[in-house]
């Protein structure tokens, strides 16, 4: 693995299976059984230049759970870019200060030019349109638990990318990830002008995947194994578009209707959250609540083992971890949510 994670141009197979490995062994520590000290002493700079919970907290609950610490900033107003500091400089300031640095921020590119000019490891949290592969990468974990507890596997599994595939960065890092793997049948279904870039469908392609575009989710899909779907993302919308745009219609739409119809009982439904849950949105319906094919609460806790797994990895600690371990003490419900299943 390269010194930063920024796309995943830059990961090979072999990398992405051993961030899978490491995630699995970080699985007690994730899960509150035991604690890692194997950070301790190092500081985590979070730089969140655009709106974030799960990315932001779950990257720096996953420094805490390895030993270590976390400063952050949020938001260009409380930061010294408000003043017209370069992403070149403010770089160099935080590595001084900091061992590791997560940034997210709404420029396609910005974060790649923020790491080009420091040698401490830099993780790209979203760069606008562009890539996140860090979702990705717990996507990618969170399919393959889901999958073995299934008896499934990759190798000719059926993948749906429905939604926002022009703007939406998790899918386009998704869609690289999966294409590393054995041949899948990967379908696209977005409203139009929101297609996934054909320069994406061509590499995943060039790779032996078959890749199928459809229009509308009102076909027959029972032999799918996952529903990726994500949402619109209208702060990317020009003027033109968020003034064209009459709103998702119910011919995208992920309900229980739509599983239990036209999928099966082993139809898994994941989305990288927040889902909008506005009047008009259309977004992952709240019906499948409860369902255990509703995999997005199992994937949202799947941040912290991959996002420690990313840190060990980058920080080089991760042959540490088994050495390290104790128990915890304090009180954990055996059960996180209440509707989970
Ligand atoms: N949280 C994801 C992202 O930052 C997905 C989204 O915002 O829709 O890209």
């Amino acid at each position: 693995m390269s010194q930063h994670l920024l796309t995943v141009d830059s990961l090979q197979r072999e990398s992405v299976d051993h961030l899978l490995r490491v995630a699995a062994r970080m699985e007690p520590i994730a899960s509150r059984r035991q604690v890692t000290r194997v950070l301790e002493g190092a500081v985590l700079g979070n730089l969140f230049f655009e709106a974030s919970t799960r990315t932001r907290v779950s990257f720096n609950a996953a420094f805490c759970r390895l030993g270590g610490s976390v400063c952050d900033t949020t938001g260009f107003t409380f930061s010294s870019m408000a003043k017209g500091e370069s992403l070149y400089d403010t770089s160099r300031v935080m590595s001084g200060y900091c061992d590791a640095i997560v940034m997210r921020h709404p420029d396609q590119g910005s974060v790649a030019e923020f790491a080009a000019a420091t040698h401490v490891p830099v993780i790209n949290g979203g760069d606008g349109p562009g890539e996140h592969p860090s979702q990705a990468l717990l996507d990618l974990y969170t399919i393959d638990k889901e999958f073995y507890r299934l008896g499934k596997s990759l190798n000719g599994a059926h993948i749906l990318l429905t939604g926002d595939l022009k703007y939406g960065r998790t899918v386009h890092s998704l869609i690289k990830l999966l294409s590393l793997y054995d041949p899948m049948r990967i379908t696209l279904v977005s409203p139009p002008g929101l297609e996934m870039p054909s320069k994406l469908i061509d590499l995943v392609t060039s790779r032996g995947h078959r890749v199928e575009q459809r229009d509308s989710l009102a076909s027959d899909f029972s032999d799918l194994d996952v529903v990726y779907t994500t949402r619109i993302q209208k702060e990317r919308f020009t003027d033109e578009m968020n003034e064209s745009f009459q709103g998702l219609s119910d011919d995208f739409m992920v309900n229980r209707d739509f599983l239990d119809q036209r999928c099966s009982q082993s139809t898994m439904v994941m989305h990288p959250l927040p889902r909008d849950s506005r009047p008009g949105a259309n977004d992952l319906n709240v019906d499948l609540n409860g369902d255990s094919r509703l995999a997005i609460f199992r994937q949202t806790d799947n941040g912290i083992p991959m996002r420690m797994a990313i840190f060990a990895t980058l920080l080089k600690v991760d042959d540490l971890i088994e050495k390290d371990l104790r128990p915890v003490h304090w009180f954990v419900p055996a059960q996180i949510g209440t509707l989970d299943r």
